[in-house]
């Protein structure tokens, strides 16, 4: 477990590189299939769960839930679960099961999201949420969203098992978002945005390829949601204490340091842009070089000057017009842009295009040196297109900014996350990582709501969106006993 000099101080200089409710009405399911294959330990296990950190339920029993997890498809051949699909539904009902197994009461919102909850020694107390996502994309793996609701299921069971479950000083509730990838509508987050009271109610009527809202695939599983109900979904944020997520790194940081898990600093906030050049279109044979107006070779040269300014803001950017000596450090640690798509009009060997169109998506952790960069970047591509005598467009499609995960919550996970390597390791070792995350995550919509903290766990090849998604079973027992430890702070 111990990292060695080298990847130390591969780590420390890449550190340097990083630092830069409650809707009583809405109780549409109480029971669910209660036939659990890991349902009963017994005062055997019990026992033996004292001496081996209760592998048993938060290493074999996690692990086999998210292979069984993994199998609940809406495809033969591979794991894909939308919103409100019948596999979506299967899915819940088995997770469902395993929250009743750790002791919590259950139902499922106007939404479609999964609730898990046990009100503790105060029920007026503020509400610890946790929780992730049961959705997946298309070709998924099993461990994105469904590694953050089991490990923290598997955790709540420990406690049950040991008799401390009823010491909790406040609710705690586990919620199994019921879209986070928005495979289905196109759009984030409709079950963690409509509890942080931030989904606009025109999101009923988003279709999906078929024609069908959200509302009326709501309805076709009997749940009826309204723009009144919907606004109901929103917790109180009195109500909540705050909000934790554990969740697969889905990059290659984890791995590369040595470290099961890490502490999670800020989610990236995000803009995407899409640009499109229009040059002359022509014959590839007969214009000359000299007279041409390409839009292609204009693209070209347009996503070069992105990955520069990306690559080195600080050259780019002045320090008293566009940013401060700290933007510009934020920028150098966090900023990564990517040109991801990229089409021509009409796309034939032998024509010089009249038209090329690519995405650009941009993503930092300070909000403001992300805003320089995009007038920067605006700026020379206006220049470029001009000295070329071609016309650009370029149109801001989707903003998100950035979330600060809470300091104190992050130092709370920090210590749980120690304390478990140092439970399985018997050794002290280096403090977990701190790392920002460049993805979303349903934590971003309950930032909303209330304070967020995030654990990430280390991932196989940083590959995720993939059935090659892959997390080792120590490091699936690593994320329940932090989050364990860290539910054993609030007994
Ligand atoms: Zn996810």
């Amino acid at each position: 477990m111990a990292i060695s000099v080298v990847k130390s101080h591969i780590w420390s200089s890449y550190l340097s590189f990083l630092l830069h409710i409650f809707a009583a009405s809405l109780l549409l399911l109480t029971t669910c299939a209660s036939a659990q294959a890991f349902s009963e330990v017994g005062s055997e296990d019990v026992d033996s769960g004292r001496n081996n950190l209760y592998s048993e339920i938060l290493r074999d029993e996690a692990v086999a839930r998210l292979n069984e997890l993994g199998k609940v498809s809406d495809a033969d051949s591979y794991l894909e679960r939308t919103f409100m699909s019948a596999a979506s539904l299967r899915a819940a009902n088995l997770i469902c099961g395993w929250m009743e197994d750790a002791g919590l009461t259950t139902w499922i919102d106007r939404m479609g999201n999964l609730h898990g909850r046990f009100e503790g020694m105060d029920p007026s107390a503020g509400t610890l949420l946790i929780g992730s996502h049961l959705d997946t994309v298309v070709d998924a793996g099993i461990f994105d969203g469904s590694l953050g609701i089991i490990s923290a299921l598997s955790a709540l069971k420990v406690l049950k098992t040991t008799g401390m479950l009823g010491k909790l000083k406040r609710p705690v509730e586990v919620i199994a978002f019921s879209d986070e990838e928005g495979v289905r509508f196109q759009s984030t987050f409709l079950g963690s945005a409509a509890i942080a009271g931030i989904l606009p109610v025109s999101a009923l009527q988003i279709s999906d390829k078929g024609g069908v809202t959200v509302q009326e695939s709501l309805k076709e599983h009997s749940i009826e949601i309204t723009e009144e109900s919907l606004l109901q979904l929103k917790y109180d944020p009195k109500s909540v204490w705050g909000y934790v997520e554990v969740h697969i790194e889905q990059g290659p940081l984890l791995e590369w340091v040595g470290f099961p898990l890490g502490v999670v600093k800020g989610i990236a906030g995000q803009t995407r842009l899409k640009v499109l050049v229009k040059g002359s279109q022509g014959h590839a044979g007969t214009v000359p070089m000299a007279l041409r107006k390409d839009p292609m070779a204009a693209a070209a040269e347009l996503i070069i000057l992105l990955e520069r300014l990306c690559k080195n803001p600080k050259d780019f950017l002045s320090y008293d017009g566009q940013c401060n000596d700290s933007t510009i450090e934020s920028l150098s640690s966090s900023l990564v842009c990517t040109v991801g798509e990229i089409s021509t009009w009409p796309s034939a060997s032998n024509v010089i295009p009249g038209q090329v169109t690519f995405t650009v998506d941009i993503r930092a952790m300070n909000d403001m040196g992300r805003e320089a960069v995009i007038y920067e970047l605006s700026k020379q591509i206006y220049q470029i297109c001009d000295r070329r005598s071609v016309s650009c467009i370029i149109e801001r499609k989707h903003d998100a900014n950035a979330v600060v995960c809470d300091s104190e919550l992050s130092s709370q996970l920090k210590f749980a996350a120690n304390a478990a390597l140092k439970r399985m390791t018997g050794e002290i070792q280096d403090e977990v990582p701190t790392l920002m995350s460049g993805a979303g995550h349903d934590a971003m919509a309950i930032s909303r709501l209330t304070k967020v903290g995030m654990l990430f766990v280390r991932c196989r090849g940083g590959i995720s969106h993939s059935p090659a998604e892959h997390v080792l079973d120590d490091d699936v027992w690593a994320a329940g006993l932090a989050i364990l430890a860290f539910l054993e702070t609030h007994l």
